[in-house]
């Protein structure tokens, strides 16, 4: 394993450097003399690309590109150009996702390589692209994953988290394992200050959280039951929380389920040891959970899931299970149930970044390691070798 190390986090920086124009030479016919000009007023280096050298030659910057399952390369590359519309951004902190690990084992459905992975950034406007007004150099931010068309159905009614031609950081376009990323402006969110960076890189693991309750419809008095206590089940917990329900946390191991009742769990079954219908019983009178959140993707979570949900309930599907799972019409039909999947998140930043500006303390505490990003592949064995070890490892670039 890895040492780890605790740094005090980067803050919002106070340099304001004088903005800088740069010609792009390489992007423009060398004959056209005015699309070079306009061109060259078309976006600007911020202060960090200055200090760091960029515009003055230092031509590279890091990416850690996973070129396969399972094999990690650290890369020079040149720095990237953010297009009309899109920032240019200083990634300070970026979070390892189950996502992220089942890409490294090969098992993640949705990703291409070789795929420079990372989707939970945060970090500083670092250069603005043509047109861009709505963010200043050094503005602290975080972006949203999703990259959606706007046009197909689930763009229309709302849902662009289900676009047909979705494209999402980190998956189907690089991500910010790296240490500059360009997005667009639509999806960088600002932070407030009081979110330290390697918290605000997980405001996007926490919409996972919002998404999953909005998706179960979780109202204040229902109780919920969260099948899984690793990040995003405690993100579910968290957000559920949020909504004035009571939360059960579930898992298998008790190092798991401590820090669940440390972060505000209303009660912990350990599964292995109890019967989470037992469990689920004695927490609703009896009565089911009237949600569930199945954060594992395991058969046996699944159908424990349908079991332990009340009659009326809603089973919120989280796990990226891949196998089979033997479903009962009537049993569905006995409880009228909503099976209900939730994937990434539809547009729910801004109620995030709110909700992590309050949950500093739970936030931080689910941080258990903090490493350079070329310790990218160490992480990665570490995570693979012994899940149990870590909650949220956070990569600073
Ligand atoms: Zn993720
Ligand atoms: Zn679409």
């Amino acid at each position: 394993m890895p040492a780890c190390h605790t740094d005090t986090p980067l803050g919002a920086t106070t340099r304001r450097a004088p903005v800088l124009a740069r010609s792009i030479h390489y992007r423009i016919d060398p004959g056209n003399r005015d699309a070079r000009m306009r061109e060259s007023a078309a976006w600007r280096w911020g202060p960090d690309a200055e200090a760091e050298g960029l515009r003055s030659g230092r031509a590279d910057v890091k990416a850690v590109a996973l070129l396969e399952p399972r094999r990690f390369e650290i890369q020079d590359r040149p720095v990237p150009t953010p297009e009309p519309g899109e920032v240019l951004i200083r990634v300070a902190a970026v979070g390892i996702c189950g996502s992220d690990l089942h890409a490294y084992h090969g098992n993640q459905p949705f990703v291409t390589y070789p795929r420079v992975l990372g989707h939970e950034l945060a970090g500083r406007i670092a250069g603005l692209g043509a047109g861009v007004v709505a963010f200043a150099m050094g503005d602290r931010v975080c972006v949203d994953l999703v990259i959606n068309c706007g046009k197909c159905y689930p763009c229309r009614i709302g849902r662009p988290n289900c676009c047909v031609s979705i494209r999402v950081m980190g998956v189907h376009v690089d991500g910010g394992f790296a240490e500059y990323v360009t997005a667009p402006v639509g999806r960088v969110y600002k932070l407030p200050d009081e979110l330290p960076d390697d918290q605000a890189a997980m405001v996007e693991t926490l919409t996972i959280g919002c998404q999953a309750v909005a998706r179960g419809e979780v109202a204040a008095g229902e109780t919920v039951a969260v099948i899984g206590a690793g990040p995003i089940g405690l993100v579910a917990m968290l957000a559920a929380k949020a909504r004035g329900a009571k939360v059960l946390v579930s898992d298998l191991l008790d190092r798991r389920l401590e820090l669940a009742t440390s972060l505000g769990a209303d009660a912990v079954v350990n599964s292995g040891r109890e019967s989470l219908g037992d469990g689920v019983a004695r927490f609703t009178d009896g009565e089911g959970a009237n949600v569930v959140v199945e954060a594992v993707g395991a058969v046996a979570a699944v159908e424990a899931a349908i079991e332990v949900v009340s009659a009326a309930g809603r089973v919120v599907l989280l796990g990226l299970g891949s196998k089979p799972v033997p479903i009962i019409p009537t049993t569905l039909i006995r409880k009228e149930l909503d099976v209900r999947a939730s994937r990434m998140n539809s547009r729910r930043f801004p109620e995030a970044i709110a909700l992590a500006a309050k949950l500093t303390g739970p936030l931080g505490a689910m941080i258990t390691h903090r490493l350079p990003l070329t310790s990218a592949p160490e992480a990665f064995s570490m995570l693979s070798a012994s899940p149990e070890s870590a909650c949220k490892v956070v990569l600073k670039p």
